[in-house]
């Protein structure tokens, strides 16, 4: 039992973690990064217009995003 309580806990803590930090880009100035903060490439005109205030390139945001996909099918099968 106070194993299941930990994961809920554990999970509940990252999806504040992750709550915050989309309210912290939504309050952010809107203002897109002209280098990926990740690998530094720069990041097209029209991906920084489409999407306001983005910090990462579009390949390193495929991979934070099928990062945080593995991550929340990991704890589902568990
Ligand atoms: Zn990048």
């Amino acid at each position: 039992m106070a194993d299941d309580a930990d994961r809920a806990q554990v999970i509940n803590d990252q999806f504040q973690a992750d709550m915050l930090a989309q309210a912290q880009q939504n309050n952010s100035t809107g203002i897109s990064n002209r280098f990926c903060e990740n690998c530094e490439e720069p990041i097209p005109e029209g991906r920084r217009k489409a999407q306001k205030g983005c910090k990462l390139c579009v390949s390193c945001q495929q991979e934070q995003e099928q990062e945080q996909k593995e991550l929340l099918s990991h704890w589902r099968t568990i």
